[in-house]
């Protein structure tokens, strides 16, 4: 899977963002910064499509469209913040093209909002230049205000809402990972069909570090990034049967082993 990743607006001068608590260019690359290395150590690709300086704001959105559609991308992927003058706004919300409810986009502004802000949805945003004239998938994110209640709610909680967008876009990506076969070998049902109850499940790791993986198979080469002991991940599916071992699908997208001495599933 391949992101292009377009830290909202130039850095200064013309084509820069909003000003409150926060100043929205200087986080709209925190942001990027951030989600870049969480994307590539789950082994996505990620093109920058971040302008730095422009002489005017047509002048920085056509550049940073030359960027996106010069490569082939799944996803194209704007950073911004959002302010209103009487400075009372709320909350998160995504701009896609005819406002499609794309599942990653429903998802960032659920995973945002989860973590203590406003729900504003995914909204009409064939006006915005990015949106329309980006060719692949596009979505806008307003993360949050930059002034409070928000801003204070942002500082606090940085990595997890990165994370957060991190896994919604990850999660549902078809493209990234394919969806494993609905029995396995022996012709058992995965567990996951048969979950009458609402509880979620979790896999702990217990070994000091192991691999995730981008498919189901024990090749290295499907290798695509490495998980520390005490860490959570929720399970969306499995154990899955791969040759003579099992794996779990995680809501990431990935595959870890599902061996015992290694990890311990539960749920909650
Ligand atoms: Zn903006």
């Amino acid at each position: 899977m391949k992101i292009g990743l377009n830290a909202g607006h130039t850095l200064t001068g013309p084509g820069s963002g909003a000003v409150g608590m926060l100043t929205e260019s200087i986080e709209t690359r925190r942001v990027s910064q951030a989600l870049t290395q969480m994307f590539e150590a789950a082994g996505c690709e990620v093109a920058d499509c971040t302008v730095e300086r422009a002489s005017s704001q047509g002048a920085y959105l056509s550049a940073a469209v030359e960027m996106a559609n010069r490569q082939d991308l799944d996803w194209f992927i704007s950073v911004h913040f959002n302010s209103d003058a009487a400075r009372r706004g709320q909350g998160v919300e995504v701009y896609t093209y005819k406002g499609r409810q794309y599942p990653d986009a429903v998802a960032v502004c659920e995973e945002i909002a989860a973590l203590g802000f406003k729900n504003r949805g995914v909204k009409e945003g064939t006006g915005l230049y990015v949106i329309r004239k980006t060719k692949a998938k596009a979505m806008l994110i307003e993360v949050c205000f930059v002034n409070d209640p928000d801003a204070s709610v942002y500082q606090e909680k940085f990595d997890e809402i990165c994370r957060a967008i991190a896994a919604a876009v990850m999660s549902s990506g078809a493209a990234y990972a394919p969806l494993p076969p609905s029995g396995n070998a022996a012709g058992q049902k995965p567990d996951a069909s048969s979950a009458a109850a609402k509880k979620k499940r979790y896999v702990k790791v217990v070994w000091p570090k192991l691999s995730v993986r981008r498919s189901l198979s024990w090749d290295a080469s499907a290798v695509c990034g490495v998980v520390q002991k005490d860490e959570v991940f929720t399970v969306v599916e499995g154990p899955i049967a791969v040759g003579n071992g099992r794996m779990y699908r995680l809501k990431s997208g990935l595959f870890i082993t599902a061996a015992e001495k290694y990890v311990r599933a539960y749920e909650k």
